[in-house]
């Protein structure tokens, strides 16, 4: 089985239905948990803290914290418990992703937030 997208090999079960298709962790986290817009700075500052001290806003500590904490833990959860909308959420996850300090993975059907390097199942 392969990703759809990047053409990656996907073990059976690691795989991520979207619209029909079957997508690596990766395709699917960059369907579902990048911004809808595009959005260049959320990039840029990803990229450009990787290589110096990463520097997280207030909003992405909380959510961090929240995913060590509680994690893996879903969006709703998120949300709730921080008070942040989803596209809020969306928009420091990316981030938290692209620095590899939160990742994602799939529980009971449902995606869950969890640490980069502590993937849950
Ligand atoms: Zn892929």
């Amino acid at each position: 089985m392969k990703c759809e997208t990047c053409l990656t090999a996907i073990s059976p079960g690691e795989g991520y239905e979207h619209s029909g298709r079957t997508l690596c962790e990766d395709c699917y986290l960059d369907v579902v948990a990048a911004p809808k817009t595009c959005d260049p700075w959320a990039v840029y500052s990803a990229k450009n803290t990787m290589s110096q001290e990463v520097t997280l806003t207030h909003e992405q500590q909380k959510i961090l914290d929240l995913i060590k904490a509680r994690g893996p833990i879903d969006l709703e959860q998120i949300c709730a418990a921080l008070g942040i909308t989803e596209e809020e959420f969306r928009r420091d996850f990316a981030t938290l992703r692209h620095m590899e300090l939160a990742g994602a993975c799939q529980k009971e059907g449902q995606i869950c937030f969890t640490l980069f390097d502590n993937p849950s199942d």
